[in-house]
């Protein structure tokens, strides 16, 4: 009854749509939705050996469940390494790799420019229990190699950033983390790896939030942390057994479902976002525009070798008008005059997404902390979708064209 095994020289396409645990015996061509928070045992003598981890064999779904274990099976496939854990969320992921890797006097060098919660998690969460940790510039490598201690454990890095689309060198990094006897993780949001697999260029660890483009339709939080069989079975297996940081089987399915269509998605919100970005670019009610498809942006070149060629879907702009009174309420006409596009923070949904960094996602940073960050109140994000560009375009122009 059981499936032939898949061939083994399968493209990445094809694992977006195929990798996956072994059908039921009833043969669903669809991966089952496995919602059950036990299994039961054939006899006790088989339940010891499982729970002992000398046998393999599902137990209770904090650790072990086929539908997480298909969702977990084709991530790893797109990203190319060994192993991956589903988590709760994005957030839980970087907790899981933080409890599972550190512990107090240990130290962590992390970009300045990472997820704000990521900041918090890693800089004052851990702080608490005695991690250490140095906080440096995306994109300056004399930095992060002056940050090194003899106690740095791990580096951490997101590339591109939210929201000025920094990008940061992989490889550079990953031969200080390797010189130093150091691991390097990476926050994989916002290419996905049908942009970007982070492993190709050295990294150890590869964090998701699976809430953004894996599911791409905005309806689940969900996170994956990806590495190599190795670390997972025995370095973070162990602290999700304990800590349950766990996804459930239902995002897990969504997001399994998701990631069939996550490749022509990426390629389609990528291309609109480009040309979203080339008119923005030519407007002339627009100051500056962040894309790392853009000839203009600083580490174009880089950008594209990274990440097989595309600019990502999050396109970053500074309205005119950048004197701190004008510069607010000029952001604010251009997002409010939208009818079409969603005011809301998230990112990732075929649906586009319009916001203001500097009150929503850095709203809780000081105006000095924004201004040393680049974050100015003429910043506006869009999260560009699927809509038509013609749609897009017309939508901010709604607001741009009567400043
Ligand atoms: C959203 C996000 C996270 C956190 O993910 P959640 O699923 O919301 O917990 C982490 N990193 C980046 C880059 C994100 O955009």
């Amino acid at each position: 009854m059981a499936r032939r095994p898949l061939p083994d020289t399968l493209h990445r396409d094809t694992l977006a749509v195929r990798a996956a645990v072994d059908a039921s015996q009833y043969g669903e061509n669809s991966e089952a939705l496995y919602l059950t928070s036990s299994f039961t045992q054939p006899d006790s003598e088989t339940a010891a050996r499982r729970f002992a981890g000398e046998e393999d064999g599902y137990i209770y779904s904090r650790f072990t469940n086929p539908t997480v274990a298909s969702m977990e099976k084709r991530l790893a496939a797109l990203e190319g390494t060994e192993a991956c854990i589903g988590t709760a969320s994005g957030m839980s992921a970087i907790l899981l790799l933080c409890m599972g890797l550190l512990k107090a006097g240990d130290h962590v060098v992390c970009s300045r420019s990472v997820f704000g919660s990521t900041l918090k998690l890693i800089g004052s969460e851990f702080g608490k229990f005695g991690v250490q940790s140095s906080f440096v510039s995306q994109t300056d490598l004399a930095e992060w190699k002056n940050a090194m201690r003899p106690n740095t454990r791990l580096l951490f890095a997101e590339t591109p950033t939210n929201p000025l689309t920094d990008v940061c060198d992989i490889r550079a990094l990953a031969d200080i983390a390797h010189n130093a006897g150091a691991l390097l993780a990476v926050d994989n949001c916002f290419c996905s790896p049908a942009l970007q697999q982070p492993a190709k260029f050295g990294a150890d660890i590869i964090i998701h939030s699976g809430t953004k483009y894996l599911d791409g339709q905005g309806r689940v939080v969900a996170g994956a942390l990806c590495a190599s069989e190795k670390l997972v079975r025995e370095t973070f297996i162990p602290v999700m057994r304990s800590a349950g940081m766990s996804l459930s089987p239902f995002n897990a399915w969504v997001v399994l479902k998701g990631m069939e269509t996550l490749g022509i998605r990426m390629e389609a919100q990528s291309a609109r976002a480009l040309e979203l970005a080339r008119w923005l670019e030519a407007h002339p009610r627009v100051e500056r525009v962040y894309y790392p498809g853009l000839a203009s942006h600083a580490q174009h070149e880089l950008a594209m070798a990274q990440q097989s060629g595309q600019g990502g879907a999050v396109v970053s702009f500074d309205v005119k008008g950048t004197d701190p009174g004008q510069a607010r309420k000029n952001a604010f006409h251009v997002i409010d005059s939208t009818r079409l596009l969603s005011v809301t923070a998230n990112l990732g949904d075929v649906k586009t997404i319009i916001t203001q960094p500097a009150s929503t996602s850095h709203g809780r940073l000081t105006e000095a902390q924004r201004q040393a960050a680049g974050i100015r109140q003429n910043l506006v994000r869009v999260a560009v979708g699927l809509e038509h560009l013609d749609d897009l375009k017309a939508d901010l122009a709604l607001g741009l064209d009567t400043l």
